[in-house]
């Protein structure tokens, strides 16, 4: 099978080829531009092509794939909002994720944005590098005894759970099926749990329901002094709302690894650009707001996870054995 590998990166192409030479019958291109309408074009002559979670797997795009021969797009992730399924399935396209490959990498990087905004470690950083070693400014506060809200009890959310659990704080959590394996945990409804916490973390996927789930009447729910955490799906949360939210002093700290209008930076070194849209910018004005870059599930473990499960669903595609769970 020939795959054409979209939007390449070294550590892409460091955890694929390791994985590869387990594997027979499978040849990989790896290309560092990511699929449009234009590169789509470089797919003639594949058998299948492997994108990310952002990739633009719209209906012009899938048309033109369909037209090339196309039978087979492997996602290397879990999220699939940006395939045009119905298009695509109407041309009997197979398409094949990674349902779950490390939920803890993603719940771990979640704790990591709260411990950091929470005790200002982006701004003792920079204050220790330019030799100012006052405290001023520094005070954050205890988890510990505190309460944390999670939002979308899955893998990930579970894992987020888990954390912290061990960290000392109740946990409270919304969702409409209860976790059996979280007995620790205090289910109630969605404005409970945004009254209740002290730290709230978002883990459900991005669905018509969920869309602004956060937005100004649920930000007016929560405590004063929240700390507030997204690792799940920009749109989830109303951006000018929470901007509002921000300014009108409601949140202790706000850590985003994903947020509305991410798309066109995800991933890109910008960094000689004037930036299209003002979101991002007016994020990363405020002293108690961390941003990183849809990083949550970067850790080699998790690199390890998708390059085996990827890999594998190619193999079981031409042995017409897929995995439960995989296909979308
Ligand atoms: P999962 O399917 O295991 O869990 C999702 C949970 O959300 C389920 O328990 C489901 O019942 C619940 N849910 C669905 N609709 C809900 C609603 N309206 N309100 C409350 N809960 C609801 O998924 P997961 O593997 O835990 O992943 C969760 C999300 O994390 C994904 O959808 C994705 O958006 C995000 N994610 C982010 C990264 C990253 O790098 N930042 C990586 C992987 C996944």
């Amino acid at each position: 099978m020939k795959i054409l590998f979209y939007d390449a990166t070294s550590y892409d192409k460091e955890s694929f080829d390791k994985e590869l030479k387990k594997y027979e019958g499978i040849e990989i291109t790896y290309q560092e531009t990511d699929i449009s309408e234009k590169t789509v074009l470089l797919a003639q002559g594949y058998d299948a092509i492997c994108a990310f979670v952002n990739s633009n797997l719209s209906e012009p795009v899938i048309n033109k794939l369909n037209e090339m021969g196309i039978k087979l797009i492997l996602l290397r992730c879990a999220g699939f909002n940006n395939v045009d399924l119905d298009r695509a399935h109407e041309y009997g396209m197979t398409i094949l994720r990674v349902p779950g490959y490390s939920p803890e990498a993603v719940a771990e990087h979640a704790m990591t944005l709260a411990l950091a905004v929470n005790r200002h470690v982006h701004k003792s950083y920079i204050k220790v590098r330019e030799n100012n070693f006052s405290l001023v400014g520094l005070t954050g506060v205890n988890f510990n005894g505190k309460t944390a809200g999670i939002i979308g009890t899955g893998k990930i959310g579970a894992a987020m759970c888990r954390i912290c659990r061990g960290f000392g704080m109740k946990v409270v959590a919304y969702d409409m099926f209860k976790n059996p394996e979280l007995d620790f945990v205090e289910y109630m409804e969605l404005a409970n749990v945004l009254q209740q916490s002290d730290l709230i973390s978002l883990h459900c996927p991005l669905t018509e329901e969920t869309h602004h789930l956060i937005n100004a009447n649920t930000i007016e729910m929560m405590k004063d002094n929240v700390v507030f955490v997204n690792t799940s799906r920009g749109a989830l949360v109303n951006t000018e709302d929470l901007i509002q939210g921000i300014r009108s002093g409601r949140f202790f700290g706000v850590g985003l690894d994903v947020y509305e209008e991410e798309g066109a930076n995800v991933f890109e070194n910008r960094e000689d650009e004037l930036l299209e849209h003002s979101v991002t910018a007016r994020l990363l004005s405020f002293p108690n707001v961390i941003v990183t870059s849809h990083q949550g599930f970067l850790t080699h473990e998790a690199l390890e996870a998708i390059s085996q499960t990827t890999l594998q669903n190619a193999i079981d595609f031409e042995k017409g054995c897929i995995k439960e769970g995989n296909q979308v």
